[in-house]
């Protein structure tokens, strides 16, 4: 049996989509909390649990039977590594003897401050003895594609990666990597650097996106503070503003531009250009 954490989230439901390609939907089980949008929003026929993360004895149950798990990290930011270390121990205490954990590309040494909380999750898992499989992820494409349509009503794209180069993928193929690790062996012990085979700047971005759409929209670069304010002044929350800024600023110094074409491998193609998913969202 096959279970996956996060299952009502974006990339959750897809991964779960791309299991039942493979193996009977009774054999998956989504984990979640909210049981009720579960069964509203996910195929009919899966196995559908109570568990949330910070509820060690609805983890342990709900994990009962499980031979393979999918921890997608939590959406909680600073409330990650409790919650992620729950699960970890309730899958041991359940007698589950593998765990998948969707990490942050090179978590062990990026400049991105959300890292901190992946590489030490990742160390609990590694050192929890149970077999493990770390999908160290990339960004979404769709994490730029977000900001379309503030950037076509302003008529420019903010950021403050410079000429960083961004080497993300489609959420879809991140949910393929994910559910091929799941389905098939030799994957145990391994730690996957999963990113896009193609790679932008913002500004390359911002120029792609005014070639589809016909509009000028110009990428401007602003300091990590200016960002953070722009953000903080568009009404985002502050810890959502800050982790922004903090990420661009990363991406400046090349924390998600990679060439090891690793996701490509995992799913047997090559992964989705930008360009596509710009397409897609417009
Ligand atoms: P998402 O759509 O926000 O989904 C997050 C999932 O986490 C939801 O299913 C949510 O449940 C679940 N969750 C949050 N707190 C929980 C709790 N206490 N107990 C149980 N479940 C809980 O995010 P996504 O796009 O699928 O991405 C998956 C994860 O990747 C995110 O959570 C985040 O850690 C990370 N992420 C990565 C990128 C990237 O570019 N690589 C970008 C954004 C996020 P509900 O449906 O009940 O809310």
């Amino acid at each position: 049996m096959i279970a996956v954490t996060g299952a009502t989230g974006q990339l959750g439901a897809l991964v779960i989509q791309q299991l039942l390609l493979h193996v009977p939907a009774e054999q998956v089980v989504a984990l979640v909390r909210n049981p009720a949008k579960a069964a509203e929003q996910l195929p009919a026929g899966i196995q559908i649990r109570a568990a949330d993360y910070n509820d060690v004895n609805s983890l342990e149950s709900a994990l009962l039977g499980v031979t393979k798990l999918l921890l997608i990290s939590s959406s909680e930011v600073g409330q990650r590594v409790v919650q992620h270390k729950n699960v970890v121990q309730a899958a041991k205490a359940a007698g589950v003897p593998y765990i998948v954990y969707t990490s942050i590309l090179r978590a062990d040494s990026t400049p991105i401050a959300l890292g901190k909380e992946h590489l030490e999750t990742e160390r609990f898992i590694i050192d929890s003895g149970l077999a493990y499989t770390i999908l160290r992820n990339g960004w979404y494409t769709e994490n730029y594609t977000a900001s379309i349509p503030a950037a076509l009503q302003h008529g420019g794209l903010i950021g403050a990666a410079g000429e960083g180069r961004i080497s993300s993928a489609a959420r879809q193929d991140y949910a393929e990597a994910a559910a091929a690790v799941l389905v098939s062996n030799g994957h145990a012990g391994k730690i996957y650097e999963l990113a896009g085979d193609d790679f932008y700047t913002l500004a390359e971005f911002a120029a792609e996106l005014s070639r589809q759409t016909g509009q000028n929209v110009p990428y401007h670069n602003l300091t990590e503070s200016e960002f953070r304010s722009a953000l903080l002044g568009a009404g985002l929350p502050t810890w959502l503003a800050e982790l922004l800024a903090d990420a661009d600023a990363g991406v400046e110094k090349g924390a998600l531009f990679d060439e090891s074409h690793q996701l490509g491998q995992l799913i047997g193609r090559a992964t989705t250009p930008f360009g596509r998913v710009i397409g897609s969202a417009i």
